[in-house]
Formats: C-alpha cells, sequence, structure tokens
C-alpha cells in the first residue's frame, strides 16, 4: 500500500483549509493582545484545535503544545512554530477585519503565523492516518518581548519527550510577493541587547561650566566613542550594530546644565564571543571615558536573543523541497538581517530552519512594513504559508525517518 501524500494533494487541501485560516486570521486580528497577556488567543486556538480534534495542553503561561500522532506507527517528531502575539500600536488600517483595540494591534504578522499553524494542523488530522511520526505544533506566546516567550516554551519542555529532529517556523516578509517564500542557511539574524546607560555629571549655570560636570558634552563624547567600537574594533566581516535611539537630560534648560543623562540603545551581533566581548568593552570605554572628563557613568545591558542560526543542512533540504512544492520562481535566497527573532532560542537546541513568507501586493497598496500602523498582508499568503510548511513536516517525517 502506498501511504505516500502527494504534493498536489497538500496544495488542494491547503486551497481546501485557506477559508477557515482566513477566518482565524481576521478574528486574531481584530482582537489583538499583547506578548504575555494572549489569554483570549490562547483560548481560540484551544477551540479550534478542538473543533479539529487535535489534543493539546496549555504551556508557558499563554502558549499551546498541540500534536497530530500519525498512523504509521513510532516515527520522528517534526516541530513547526508560530507566534501569537501582537504590538502596542494603533492601527490605522480601515480594513473590516481591524484592529478593534486601541493601542494593539497585530503589526508583525503573528496573526498569520497562528491562522497558518492552525490550517497546518487541518491538513495534518485530515492525513493524519498516512504520517509515520508526530507533528507537534508550538503556539508561542510573547515574541515581541524579553525574555521571549521561546525561552518559556523551552523551559516548560517543547523541546523534549522526544527532541523533534527539526522545527520550522515561518515570518511574513513585507519586501516579497504574496506566493512566494525565502531561505538563508547558516546565521540569519543577530542577537539583541538593550543598552541602558546613564552618565552622571554635576549640574550648575549654563554660563559657568567650570563649577559644574556636564554630563551632556560627555555624553557627546561617549556616542562618538561607542561608534568606534563599531568601525574600529569589530572585525568587518563580522556584522554589528549600535544604535541609541533615545537621549534624555535629567532637567537642564537652555541656561541650566543637568545632573544626568540617560540613554536607550540596542547592540545587534551575528557572534556570541564578539557579543560577549563587546558589553566588556562598552563598560570599560563608558566608566573610563566618563571619569577622564570628571563625572561617572554606568550602563545596564539588558541580555536579549542570541543569533539566529538556520541549521546549514535542514535550511537547504527545506529550500529545495519548497522549489519543488511553489516552483524554483518562488524561492529566493535572503540576505543576512540585523533585526532579531526570539526564535533565535530554539536553533541554538536543535536543527531549526526560520523561513521567510511572502504578504506584498503592490497592486493593491499592501506594502507596508511590519511594526508600522497601516501593515497588512495579501491574505492568499495564508495559503502558501499553511501548505508549504505542511509540505515540510510531511516531507521530513519521511526524510528524518529514514537517516
Ligand atoms: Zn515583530
Ligand atoms: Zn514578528
Amino acid at each position: 500500500m502506498n501511504d505516500s501524500i502527494s504534493k498536489i494533494e497538500v496544495a488542494s487541501a491547503a486551497a481546501d483549509i485557506l477559508p477557515l485560516a482566513t477566518t482565524a486570521r481576521r478574528h486574531l486580528h481584530q482582537n489583538p493582545e499583547l506578548s504575555f497577556e494572549e489569554f483570549e488567543t490562547q483560548a481560540y486556538i484551544a477551540r479550534q484545535l478542538d473543533n479539529l480534534g487535535i489534543p493539546y495542553q496549555k504551556i508557558a503561561g499563554t502558549g499551546i503544545l498541540a500534536e497530530v500522532l500519525g498512523g504509521r506507527g513510532n516515527g520522528p517528531t517534526v516541530a513547526l512554530r508560530g507566534d501569537i502575539d501582537a504590538l502596542p500600536i494603533t492601527e490605522r488600517n480601515t480594513a473590516t477585519y481591524a484592529s478593534k483595540r486601541i493601542g494593539v494591534m497585530h503589526a508583525c504578522g503573528h496573526d498569520v503565523h497562528t491562522a497558518s499553524l492552525l490550517g497546518v494542523a487541518g491538513i495534518m488530522q485530515s492525513v493524519k492516518n498516512r504520517l509515520k511520526g508526530t507533528v507537534r505544533f508550538l503556539f508561542q506566546p510573547g515574541e515581541e518581548k524579553l525574555p521571549g516567550g521561546a525561552t518559556h516554551m523551552i523551559r516548560d519542555g517543547a523541546l523534549i519527550n522526544p527532541t523533534p529532529a527539526a522545527l520550522f517556523g515561518q515570518h511574513v516578509h513585507p519586501p516579497l510577493e504574496v506566493g512566494k517564500v525565502g531561505f538563508r542557511p547558516g546565521i540569519y539574524m543577530a542577537s539583541t541587547d538593550e543598552l541602558f546607560l546613564t552618565v552622571q555629571g554635576r549640574g550648575g549655570h549654563g554660563a559657568m561650566p567650570h563649577l559644574a560636570v556636564d554630563p551632556i558634552v560627555i555624553t557627546a563624547h561617549l556616542v562618538t566613542a561607542i561608534q568606534q567600537l563599531i568601525s574600529r574594533n569589530t572585525d568587518p566581516t563580522l556584522p554589528a550594530v549600535i544604535t541609541f535611539g533615545k537621549i534624555e537630560s535629567a532637567g537642564g534648560a537652555t541656561n541650566v546644565i543637568p545632573n544626568a543623562v540617560n540613554l536607550q540603545g540596542t547592540m545587534r551581533t551575528l557572534n556570541e564571543e564578539w557579543r560577549k566581548e563587546l558589553h566588556e568593552r562598552l563598560k570599560v570605554l563608558v566608566t573610563g571615558m566618563a571619569k577622564s572628563m570628571g563625572g561617572s557613568a554606568e550602563l545596564t545591558i539588558n541580555h536579549g536573543y542570541p543569533f539566529l542560526k538556520n541549521d546549514e543542512v535542514l535550511t537547504r533540504w527545506a529550500a529545495d523541497e519548497a522549489t519543488d512544492f511553489l516552483g524554483a520562481d518562488n524561492v529566493v535566497e535572503l540576505p543576512i538581517r540585523m533585526t532579531g527573532e526570539d526564535f533565535a532560542f530554539y536553533t541554538h537546541h536543535l536543527p531549526a530552519c526560520f523561513y521567510r513568507l511572502g504578504v506584498r501586493n503592490e497592486a493593491r497598496g499592501i506594502v507596508s512594513n511590519v511594526h508600522t500602523d497601516t501593515f497588512d498582508v495579501d491574505e492568499r499568503c495564508l495559503e502558501t504559508g499553511a501548505g508549504l510548511m505542511a509540505w515540510l513536516a510531511i516531507r521530513q517525517l519521511e526524510f528524518a525517518g529514514t537517516r
């Protein structure tokens, strides 16, 4: 008996599931919830899984772990992840499915990731009897906020009993036309650390700087010197970025030198050793330099996500499978990005592949970037999103089962 599931079958199942996935996406889009507050979202996902007859457990607070056990006996486990949280943004789109909550919006497409994953769950359930192995679904909360919901999913056992042979995750990508997907084997996204710097001086009259210690002048030197850590100390072949996005004096006026200045910034690298060394160099630089100018500085580093490393072999394999499933014209190779993603945590535990899903439709004006108040997607991306992920899982079960 031939149990193999054909790509035509999966493609047609994805087309069939599109209305359901669209309904789910619109419901989630209208009812977004912030990181680690996804209570209604969790309940909604649970209801959909109930409808599909798929067993699940609540995990990581507001997350869900579900499994479809194949009917062909023991085989490998393949895991699929979708993040479920929204952002603190007020939506400006006027679509019927626009956010009903002022100040909260699915502006990073996590509604699409969740709806696609529900679509995959539906497809898997329909071919369950012919699967050899298990497909595990990770509905993950809190991607947008440190420490990242991925750490909670891992802590609560999402990657054990057994450890999956592979993990796939996808993310909407506004630069990419709907129907297309993108892959990048190897290091793909950056580590992200938050920087909080306080420069302490001594306030005084603006006309008598010699009687004060001006923290603004110290800050100006520090910001410039820190950029030289990037241009003069970072190996030019290893991308790194430091950006200060907020500088605020504590007090001060046209004629008043403030006591202190507070800065907030972000630091991105693609190399864990250099990340650690840069942390140290930053501390030495700001404390030494501020001291030499009569003030002091204190740097707090809020450690964020590590760099994201797509397993080379798995990702090349997935790109080949995507080419087979969607056609060569619809699969592109992606450049490295200096943005971060908490999927990165998983990639340091098991072979994983994080790929991009095209959502763009210029003719319909769907071009806004993620994290903007006009972000939207061409919902046909849900068909690609569910279909390709289902295909990768099905193929990986066959493939990993023969290794
Ligand atoms: Zn985001
Ligand atoms: Zn995102």
